[in-house]
């Protein structure tokens, strides 16, 4: 069941995040280089998706690692 809700959340996360990135995109905004943001989870090595990058300079993990971060901390 949470299974389930967490996936659904996910999968609106990337979609919003495929929205944004596209609109950054058309304002110009593709060019420019992502500030040092990690492609590449560095804990899980799954991909961190654009926005996240554009959204968080610097970003390091993927959303499933940060949330655990945040948890554990
Ligand atoms: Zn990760």
């Amino acid at each position: 069941m949470t299974d389930i809700f967490d996936r659904a959340t996910e999968r609106e996360e990337e979609m919003l995040a495929d929205a944004l990135a596209a609109q950054a995109r058309r304002a110009g905004l593709a060019g420019k280089t992502v500030h040092d943001s990690a492609r590449i989870c560095r804990i899980c090595d799954e991909a961190i998706p654009e926005l996240r990058r554009c959204a968080l300079p610097g970003v390091q993990t993927c959303i499933d690692c940060q949330t655990e971060l945040e948890h554990a901390a």
